[in-house]
């Protein structure tokens, strides 16, 4: 057992506070990785204040993390001390069940182990995610970071960037398709690029002007205002796909009316409340409402390797581990570009 700094919250109610959390020594198939950089999910928030439900006190959010190997199991030979490696929002499943066969560990019918606020697959030790100094994966669970790209910009691709690449790659988002970005935050942003890198044409959707210039900047190739009737009229059966990334109430149906014949609109986002879909909506054109998550450890290192080779990165806003209570209340009020990152060298 290791000792280690982390940060907690201790109940839904108090912001979060220095935590000394225990580490397992590394088995035999596991990678110790010293952590440099952690990003800030807004599920971290969610599960931070027991939003979801079922939320485990004390709670160690973050499943954005990028670091170095500090220690490895007998049995490691993909790694050695002093790799960048990476660890996002799981790191175990049963690795039998279809799924896990499939490359779809997200998806395991036996329940993977989430990052944090989780089950080890013993289904009884507790996860405690990346607001520390150490975390301690089994190897299949890690993944190679290449030293090209900026490693803090690098941190979010893993929930925001696979979170995003994973549905583009499986409904095959190709040059010349028409995509719309719904919500402009952690995952819009990386949507917007990874969309147009593929060589989508990329519309954001917003309902503030003052988002216009930056969804430019991003690589978006135009901007709608939601709230201009007109404009929707006039975008309405014209999208192949949506990517919808708000987690916030809003009208599925205002969107559904612009897709396409066969278009495809996929939910990244989780509302609070159940919402109401009109079946015209789907049934004229033959349209889709789909939902995705994140993806499977393959397809990860598939978009870590995709974002290597194409220079694509998130926008981030660094912060000291003592600052994460008013980078939530940030987050809250969609008040970063477009995502905080904590330095773990600033933890105490
Ligand atoms: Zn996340
Ligand atoms: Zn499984």
């Amino acid at each position: 057992m290791t000792l280690v700094k982390a940060y907690a919250a201790q109940k839904a109610d108090k912001a979060l506070e220095p935590y000394q959390l225990t580490r397992r020594e590394p088995g035999a198939d596991d990678v110790e990785i010293k952590i440099l950089y952690c990003g800030v999910c807004h599920s971290d928030i969610h599960t931070a204040r027991n939003e979801w439900g079922g939320t485990m006190y004390p709670v160690v959010p973050g499943h954005e993390v990028v670091g170095k190997v500090s220690r490895v199991g007998a049995n490691v030979s993909r790694f050695k001390v002093g790799d960048t490696v990476g660890v996002g929002c799981f790191v175990d499943s049963c690795g039998h069940c279809n799924n896990c066969k499939d490359h779809q560990e997200q998806y395991c019918e036996n329940g993977h182990s989430q990052t944090y606020n989780s089950f080890e697959q013993d289904k009884k030790t507790i996860t405690y995610g990346g607001y520390s100094t150490h975390i301690v994966v089994t190897q299949g669970f890690v993944l190679n970071i290449s030293d090209k790209l900026p490693l803090e910009k690098v941190a979010p691709l893993l929930c925001a960037g696979i979170t995003t690449y994973s549905p583009l790659k499986y409904w095959g988002v190709k040059k010349g398709d028409k995509l719309a970005v719904v919500g402009l935050g952690g995952l819009g942003h990386m949507a917007v690029k990874i969309a147009s890198s593929m060589g989508a044409e990329v519309t954001m959707l917003s309902r503030s002007p003052g988002k216009a210039k930056d969804a430019e900047e991003l690589g978006a190739h135009h901007f709608a205002l939601t709230t201009d009737k007109e404009k929707m009229k006039e975008l309405a059966n014209t999208f192949d796909f949506i990517i919808d990334t708000v987690s916030a109430e809003h009208d599925y149906n205002e969107y559904l009316a612009l897709l396409g014949t066969n278009g495809v609109m996929v939910l990244l986002g989780v509302p609070p409340t159940p919402s109401d879909v009109q079946a015209f909506h789907l049934i004229m054109g033959r349209r889709s409402l789909v939902g995705s998550l994140v993806g499977g450890i393959k397809e990860t290192q598939e978009m870590l390797d995709y974002c290597a080779e194409h220079n694509i990165t998130s926008d981030v806003e660094m912060i000291r581990m003592d600052q994460i209570n008013e980078a939530y209340e940030r987050t809250l009020k969609g008040d970063v570009h477009y995502r905080f990152v904590i330095d773990m060298a600033s933890i105490d």
